[in-house]
């Protein structure tokens, strides 16, 4: 046994080991209360997290019934109810042939296990030289290995270097710094899209296993859609040469971009779709890599096991909280709902910043909002790093009472600061001037006069 002084010492491994965090006690609706009593409203639902916001009893009651019923079965023994009935839930509403799904217990899992079945397919065709994957710059895939190997977030990955796969990375689709003054949306998209044939055909097309992207950029770069046409070029490159493409909708899927996958505002359908955060609310840890029902087929007529696994796949309790909330989204009309609120949020953000000093870009989809900080608007010129600019926000709107997600490295994964914002779709409209108020001060205490 310890002395009483290190007993009472905190023992837990923290994300940041030099500040102290305040204790979350209870959450109810759109908002977190510390132990103080002091209420936070979740202005970005932890990481786009929180789509229902907190304490719903239905989804609650629905992980009561189920733990008591069952809350384990390993998935080498059995398939269980809530597996069964939220994978059929969802390919119902799956675009194209994405009709097979695994569930996992978070993004980076998902990811793993998209990269691991892209290959294995090639593997199963006949195809093994197919290994190479190409990935954007600025995106985040996750901090597994693999997946970090993936993203393409500098800051993320330097010290862990030596033990990422070689990835090859292309620039995102990131109008607001990258378009040409004299080229229209729809031509920089075309040649943001050429990156990747160019890649594909450097590194020669029968050894490319697979693309990945997130269709909107979420943690790296702030809620960045691409322009009207780039992912239709992508799609077509990736079918030209036999690519995989994978859709990463992480953060953006499960109606948080106003459409229940996100990949539907784009007009493509990807080959495998990993989805996470939305899926499950919050109220339980779950994942989910979908596959088209061709890479599916590939396995079942060729070896018959994907060549992956982890203890917790499917797990019960977290299917049957997922089923609940899936189906709360798809019945209460929840997508609709967050488009309408997200028009809303984005009327009322750039009322309120569209002539800020230092805001140089308001942009994004449905309730997944993004603003880039900037020191001069003409210029577009980020504010110096050492600056903090970022953190100084993430911690003036907390002391405010918002809970909203900067990060720092918008360019490049060193320079720029973003704000990202993704409310709970139960938001009120009255709500929307609490998250602009109390913006409007973080930025006032942080940013120059
Ligand atoms: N992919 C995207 C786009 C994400 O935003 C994240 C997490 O933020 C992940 C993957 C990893 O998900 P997780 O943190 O659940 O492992």
């Amino acid at each position: 046994m310890k002395p009483p002084e290190e007993q009472t010492m905190s023992s837990v491994f923290p994300r940041d080991t030099r500040i102290n965090l305040p204790k979350a006690i209870r959450a109810e609706g759109c908002y977190i209360y510390d132990e103080t009593g002091k209420a936070y409203f979740d202005g970005s639902g932890g990481a786009a997290v929180s789509c229902l916001g907190h304490g719903d009893p239905d989804i609650i009651s629905a992980i009561e019934k189920q733990a008591k019923t069952l809350a384990f079965a390993h998935t080498g023994f059995f398939t269980s109810e809530h597996s069964e009935k939220l994978a059929r839930l969802l390919a119902d509403y799956t675009p194209g042939e994405l009709n097979r799904i695994y569930f996992v217990s978070g993004g980076s899992e998902a990811i793993e296990a998209a990269l691991k079945l892209a290959r294995q397919y090639h593997v199963e065709n006949g195809q093994p030289e197919r290994r190479h994957l190409i990935s954007r710059k600025q995106s985040y895939h996750g901090n597994t290995l693999g997946a970090l190997g993936a993203g393409g977030n500098e800051m993320r990955r330097a010290q862990f270097q030596p033990l990422l796969i070689d990835v090859h990375h292309i620039a995102p689709c990131y109008e607001y710094i990258l378009r040409d003054e004299i080229e229209t949306s729809h031509d920089y998209g075309q040649r943001a899209a050429q990156e990747l044939e160019d890649e594909i055909l450097r590194l020669g097309p029968e050894t490319v296993m697979a693309f990945i992207a997130e269709p909107v950029v979420g943690a790296t770069l702030g809620a960045v859609t691409a322009v009207g046409g780039y992912f239709q070029r992508i799609r077509d490159i990736c079918d030209t040469y036999g690519v995989i493409l994978i859709l990463d909708e992480v953060m953006c899927g499960m109606g948080r971009t106003g459409y229940l996958f996100a990949c539907e505002a784009d007009q493509v359908v990807p080959d495998i779709v990993c989805i996470a955060k939305g899926l499950g609310a919050g109220y339980q840890p779950i994942g989910a890599m979908i596959c088209s029902e061709f890479i599916y087929d590939a396995i079942k007529t060729g070896s018959g096991i994907f060549q992956h696994g982890h203890t917790y796949l499917g797990h019960p309790v977290a299917t049957a909280a997922s089923y609940a909330v899936v189906n709360k989204i798809i019945n209460q009309n929840m997508v609709h709902c967050c488009n309408r609120l997200g028009v809303f949020l984005s009327d009322a953000l750039h009322d309120s910043f569209g002539q800020h000093p230092y805001i140089g870009d308001i942009r994004g989809r449905g309730l997944f909002l993004g603003l880039e900080i900037v020191s001069d608007r003409a210029t577009k010129k980020p504010f110096d790093p050492e600056l903090q600019v970022a953190r100084k926000l993430k911690m003036a709107a907390f002391e405010a009472g918002l809970i909203c997600y900067p990060m720092a490295g918008t360019r490049g994964g060193l320079l720029g600061d973003h704000i990202l914002l993704a409310p709970p779709f139960i938001m009120q409209d009255s709500q929307i001037s609490e998250i602009t108020y109390k913006l409007e001060k973080a930025l006032k205490s942080v940013l120059p006069a």
